[in-house]
């Protein structure tokens, strides 16, 4: 359920709505927007059947949400999600990426990658420490000592920091390091996972399940959201189909999409959704021309001795050709990156 309020509610009456929908045993999300203010109503709302809100000062309408998704939905939210995070805005006009390598190997390598992805313009340094690898005998990633590395990375560039937390009892020591908390595609509906990660003041970056539609993932969001995490960027990043000429099937489709339904910041991994290197610059302009708000790109100083996804790492000198390519599509559309 969402109530709309009146361009004229005064904060007191939107006190009292919240005051009484609470009182109704349900939980009431405030959106102030700049035009209006919207109350999502969570819980079981067949009580509001007996106890219309319309009654109150200050309501305009109540409308039911029909689609199975609330908080993260633009019926919600109607205005964009801009995510500010020391900042660096999310979900604006500037697209934002994000590079580095798949995993932290050693510091002085990740260093090198980080100043030379902060050149090229890069924001924000990708790298997981906690990997979720297919086979159990696979690098699992440097866990601390990786996060260490990435911090001491973020202060000599000042880039930001992104890492992929798989396990909720490592969300405080992920947090300790990282700026924006990872949630890898295997763990999209991982719900316990999502409920901890909705509990944390740090933005999440959740990315779409490879055998996930695009409502699973919104729906997975919602976890967070309904857990008072509102700073959400929802990530495509290639999902199965039978094409097995590529890793994954980018879906492009999924970013005009999502920005229809959802108010979030929608990020593309062309790395991830294609596998291979080559591929990572045209699915990266496709993505910026379909209106994706972010990239995450996987980049290596030296990917053959990559200890994870060395075959789909951009070296910098081609993630930084690639990053004065996509100026020109950003302008194309609107945008600036
Ligand atoms: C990653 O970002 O390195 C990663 C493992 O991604 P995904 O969860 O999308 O496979
Ligand atoms: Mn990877």
């Amino acid at each position: 359920m969402i109530i709309v309020l009146s361009t004229d509610v005064t904060d007191k009456e939107i006190a009292h709505i919240v005051e009484k929908v609470k009182s109704l045993g349900l939980k009431p999300m405030v959106s102030k927007g700049a035009e209006r203010t919207i109350i999502g109503v969570i819980g079981e709302e067949d009580v509001l059947r007996v106890q219309p809100l319309e009654i109150y000062p200050g309501v305009e309408k109540v409308m039911p949400v029909l689609k199975p998704y609330k908080l993260v939905s633009r019926d919600f939210k109607p205005e964009n999600t801009v995510i500010d995070i020391r900042g660096v805005k999310i979900g604006g006009n500037k697209i934002t990426v994000m590079a580095g390598p798949c995993s932290v190997e050693k510091k002085d390598l990740l260093i090198d990658i980080a100043k030379s992805v902060k050149k090229a313009g890069a924001e924000i340094l990708r790298g997981g420490a906690f990997k979720p690898r297919t086979s159990p005998y696979s690098f699992q990633g440097l866990g601390e000592e990786g996060l260490k590395y990435l911090k001491e990375a973020s202060d000599i560039t000042g880039l930001l920091v992104v890492t992929e937390l798989m396990d909720p009892r490592d969300l405080p020591l992920v947090e300790k390091y990282a700026d924006i908390i990872q949630i890898g595609a295997r763990n999209m509906q991982n719900f316990e996972l999502l409920k901890e990660v909705g509990t944390s003041k740090k933005p999440i970056l959740l990315k779409r399940g490879m055998a996930a539609t695009i409502k699973d993932l919104l729906m997975s969001a919602e976890y967070i959201l309904a857990k008072g995490n509102f700073n959400v960027m929802l990530c495509e990043r290639g999902i199965r189909t039978f094409e097995d000429e590529t890793r994954f099937t980018s879906d492009i489709n999924a970013i005009p999409v999502i920005k229809s339904l959802s108010h979030l910041p929608v990020i593309m991994d062309p790395s991830h959704s294609t596998g291979k290197w080559g591929l990572v610059p045209p699915i990266s302009k496709a993505a910026v021309a379909a209106g994706c708000d972010g990239l995450i790109i996987e980049v290596h100083s030296n990917p053959e001795e990559a200890f994870s996804d060395g075959v789909q790492s951009l070296l910098p000198e081609n993630f930084a050709g690639l990053m004065k390519e996509l100026k020109g599509v950003a302008k194309a559309v609107g945008r600036s990156i």
